[in-house]
């Protein structure tokens, strides 16, 4: 049985499986369960796909351990400050994020700490917990779940009349998105690709097509909303979380999270190359919503807009409507908190203690620890925010390297 067992093998479990090495914990009794055969590649994949070249978040915000490990990084591979890190807050480039945290896997010995596999249900066995896998079960005395976002939402209702037609459709968080036939059917028809959403990533891949030279309409619910981060940095630290821990009420506590995340916002920079795409007709930039989408017989379709009654013609539909609202994990985390009698809160997210521990040996990170960890809990510096817990919980308990095995009193905080 192994002491730890990650769930997910992204930015946040990466980083938590170092945490957990740094805490002491043996190479043998850790190991984290990803679907992907490297450490980070969904996030590779999806920020490649994107076209983004430099991220939102600042250069202290990576998987590494301590804060300023990306610039020493970036010093030792005499990477400059201009070509690397931009900013007031030294955005980092995606190549030296991406760069350091191969680096950085290689080092620690990370691809000996994967099982390639996606957890399926998670149950309680005799001193531990089982994580059922479609290869199999692993067995471990702690779990860390820690698998990103759920999928996104199920799309508008004309999306599968266009779908059934033949048309072009795909969303960018989907497995795999192949360019090729959008590409393709803008060049036939002569139409714009419709690229459907108005946040960091649907602004993103918008500038990517039109550098390409696929025409393309960027087609947004309201006009852009500029913040420069996901979330005011003041949800970074005590000022405005000590008011979010002294709410006892998830329900209060995820509304705050509601008001403070700007989601579907970009950073002024962003907004800035949109505009200038825009004059330089790359991009094309429309408000509004779809009301109907009736297919055309030779290809691409018709897509009439709310209130104004406009129509625009175009090849395909790419989706960059985000992550779903959901909790991930569906719908197996809802059976484990049922038989587990672990706390939910209404809107159906994990209430974890203040340690990210949710109870019977399960911590949490990213979206799952929402509702402690507040607004941030998403975004990479979420990864460190949990990092530090994870760290106290197993040197406070003691628990590395030998753990002590999670009590199976149902809400005992004491044991965990
Ligand atoms: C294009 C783009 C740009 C972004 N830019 C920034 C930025 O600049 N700064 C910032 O802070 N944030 C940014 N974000 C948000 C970013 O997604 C998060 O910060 C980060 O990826 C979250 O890490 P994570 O480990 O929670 O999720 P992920 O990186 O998505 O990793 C989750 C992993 O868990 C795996 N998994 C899921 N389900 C299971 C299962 N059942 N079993 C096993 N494994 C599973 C997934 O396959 C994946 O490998 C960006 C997001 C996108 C999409």
């Amino acid at each position: 049985m192994l002491d730890w067992l990650i769930v997910g093998g992204g930015i946040h479990g990466t980083h938590l499986s170092l945490v957990l090495r740094s805490a002491g914990v043996p190479e043998r009794a850790l190991r984290v369960l990803d679907p992907w055969d490297e450490p980070l590649e969904r996030w590779r994949e999806l920020t490649e796909r994107t076209g983004m070249t430099f991220l939102r978040s600042p250069g202290v915000h990576h998987v590494g351990l301590d804060p300023y490990d990306l610039f020493r990084f970036a010093g030792r591979r005499r990477a400059g400050s201009d070509e690397h890190f931009r900013g007031r807050y030294r955005r980092p480039s995606l190549a030296i994020f991406q760069a350091h945290a191969q680096a950085l896997a290689r080092e620690e010995g990370l691809d000996g700490l994967r099982v390639k596999g996606r957890a399926l249900g998670l149950t309680r066995t005799r001193g531990g917990l089982r994580v059922e896998t479609e290869t199999g079960n692993l067995d471990a005395r702690r779990v860390v779940l820690a698998p990103g976002s759920a999928p996104p939402d199920a799309p508008p209702p004309w999306i599968p009349v266009l779908e059934e037609a033949g048309v072009p459709v795909a969303h960018l968080f989907q497995k795999t998105l192949p360019l090729g036939p959008f590409r393709q059917a803008a060049f036939d028809l002569d139409r714009p690709v419709l690229v459907l959403g108005g946040g960091l990533t649907a602004v993103q891949l918008a500038l990517r097509l039109g550098r390409e030279g696929i025409p393309v309409i960027l087609l947004a619910r309201t006009p852009l909303r500029v913040h420069a981060f996901d979330s005011d940095p003041g949800w970074l630290g005590p000022k405005f979380l000590q008011g979010f821990w002294s709410e006892p009420s998830p329900e209060a506590r995820r509304a705050l999270i509601v008001n403070a995340r700007n989601r579907g916002s970009v950073p002024e920079w962003i907004a800035g190359a949109l505009r200038v795409a825009a004059e330089r007709q790359e991009v094309r930039v429309e408000v509004g919503a779809v009301c109907r989408a009736q297919p055309k017989p030779g290809g691409g379709a018709v897509l009439t807009l709310e209130q104004q009654g406009d129509t625009v013609e175009v090849a395909g539909v790419l989706l960059a409507t985000g992550w779903g609202g959901a909790p991930p994990l569906a719908p197996w985390l809802g059976e484990t908190a049922r038989e587990l009698r672990l706390p939910l809160s209404p809107c159906g997210f994990p209430v974890p203690e203040p340690s990210l521990l949710w109870g019977g040996g399960i911590h949490l990170s990213g979206a799952l620890a929402e509702l402690e960890v507040g607004p941030a809990a998403r975004n990479i510096i979420g990864a460190r925010m949990a990092g530090e817990r994870l760290r106290d919980f197993a040197l406070h308990a003691r628990l590395s390297p030998r753990l002590a095995t999670p009590r199976r009193t149902p809400g005992d905080r004491l044991a965990g």
